[in-house]
């Protein structure tokens, strides 16, 4: 997607500080932390969010939670933990319309949302 922030990042047109890349899926940190380990995890390929995978696309979802799995034996969190969080739409306040993963750790977080 042209227009898109995240395919510019996909496609090295926006910097970005990459945690981890495989042919699907790609992770970098979030430019405005919201814990001291604040990573999103992206498709490569353009989706809106959630409600934009149809059946035929479905694998991606696991690609990107093996992605995950991978991310967090990396930084070093899969003994404490951590969340991830994906926004999907208006009332979620997504503001980046390419599905991303927020991948939150490095820290007890409450019970709230972030
Ligand atoms: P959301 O509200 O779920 O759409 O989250 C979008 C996230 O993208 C926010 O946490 C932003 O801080 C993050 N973000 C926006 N621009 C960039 C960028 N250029 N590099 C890294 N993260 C970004
Ligand atoms: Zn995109």
């Amino acid at each position: 997607m042209e227009d898109c922030l995240f395919c510019k990042i996909v496609k090295g047109e926006v910097p970005s500080e990459k945690v981890y890349e495989d042919d699907k899926v790609l992770a970098f940190k979030d430019i405005n932390p919201a814990t001291p380990i604040h990573v999103l995890v992206i498709p490569k390929k353009h989706y809106e969010n959630v409600l934009d995978v149809k059946e035929e696309d479905k694998e991606i979802i696991a690609d990107i939670f093996q992605a995950i799995n991978k991310i967090a034996k990396k930084l070093g969190v899969d003994k404490d933990g951590f969340r991830i969080i994906s926004n999907c739409g208006k009332d979620a306040g997504q503001e980046v319309m390419h599905l991303h993963f927020h991948f939150l750790a490095g820290g007890k977080m409450g019970p709230k949302i972030i």
